[in-house]
């Protein structure tokens, strides 16, 4: 999953930044307003984390332009802890959810996964298929019931086809999907992963639809 980060606080970008990765999310990082809205026109982002106080343009304004260009994807909002009209505007102008600072990473966390877990219509965190069992909270894949080692890319691969089951993704939807701005991604990486998972899980799972992409037949 692509998650933007809008925080122009460089420590807490910093450390936000580093613990998404490390969550497996794919994380572009943006310091100001103006950034933000172009990157959020530009990128299939499955959640937006948004500061409120930012340079250029406000976290409001964003989101305000953001939901009135029809854009309907998760925001949770950072606010400043006195501010609670601040939260108020935030969550008038589109805003899903919002985190007070200082908060825990664990809560963040939690909160991103409900909030796009609903956007994707799962009402569980597990999602089970056939004789697969993947957790995003726990990171963990279960393969007839045994635990299965599989890397950060490949989980998050596995993941969004799984969740799109029944539906054919294409490979520059995954890449976009799977790596942020910073990564250097081989012209067949998604291939690669593919070929990894379908070593692991066995070659029907995963259908290429030549030319168009990838699926994974619904249940
Ligand atoms: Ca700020």
């Amino acid at each position: 999953m692509r998650i933007l980060l809008v925080e122009d606080d460089p420590l807490l970008g910093e450390g936000l930044f580093s613990g998404l990765e490390r969550e497996n999310y794919s994380v572009d990082w943006v310091k100001n307003g103006e950034i933000a809205l172009t990157a959020i026109e530009s990128t299939p982002y499955d959640a937006v984390i948004l500061d409120l106080g930012l340079p250029k343009m406000s976290g409001i304004e964003v989101l305000q332009q953001t939901r009135s260009q029809g854009h309907d994807l998760p925001v949770l909002i950072l606010t400043a802890q006195d501010a609670v009209s601040n939260r108020i505007s935030g969550l008038d102008a589109g805003a899903d959810d919002y985190l007070t600072k200082p908060f825990e990473f664990d809560e963040l966390c939690a909160r991103l996964r409900a909030l796009t877990r609903r956007s994707r219509g799962l009402a569980e965190q597990k999602i089970c298929y056939k004789n697969i069992e993947i957790d995003s909270a726990a990171h963990t894949v279960l393969y007839d019931n045994e635990k299965i080692d599989i890397s950060r890319r490949e989980f998050a691969l596995l993941e969004e086809l799984l969740s799109s089951a029944g539906r054919v993704l294409s490979r520059s939807h995954l890449e976009e999907k799977l790596y942020s701005w910073g990564d250097e991604v081989d012209s067949n990486a998604i291939e690669v992963h593919i070929h990894h998972l379908r070593k692991r899980f066995g070659s029907d799972l995963i259908k290429t639809v030549r030319g168009v992409g990838y699926i994974i037949a619904k249940e």
